[in-house]
């Protein structure tokens, strides 16, 4: 596909420049035209992902904090 390889050429080019990211072709789930060189993925959908990532994390470590060390009150 022609498309691909002018994708892939400025792929190459922005590698040579030390470039993170290029754009490349449209992403199929958010459209977004960044992608990163290194992996090829799509910026957005990544800090997306990242982001999702990171609160199921947070609340997974809030849940453990709670059964390691419930609230509890103090007896007086
Ligand atoms: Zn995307």
């Amino acid at each position: 596909m022609k498309e691909n390889v002018n994708n892939q050429a400025r792929r190459k080019v922005a590698a040579k420049e030390g470039k993170i990211t290029y754009r490349g072709y449209m992403c199929s789930s958010c459209g977004g035209l960044d992608r990163y060189v290194s992996n090829n993925n799509c910026v957005c959908c990544a800090k997306k992902h990242a982001k999702a990532y990171d609160k199921r994390q947070r609340e997974l470590v809030k849940e453990l904090r709670e059964r390691i060390a419930p609230k509890n009150k103090k007896a007086s």
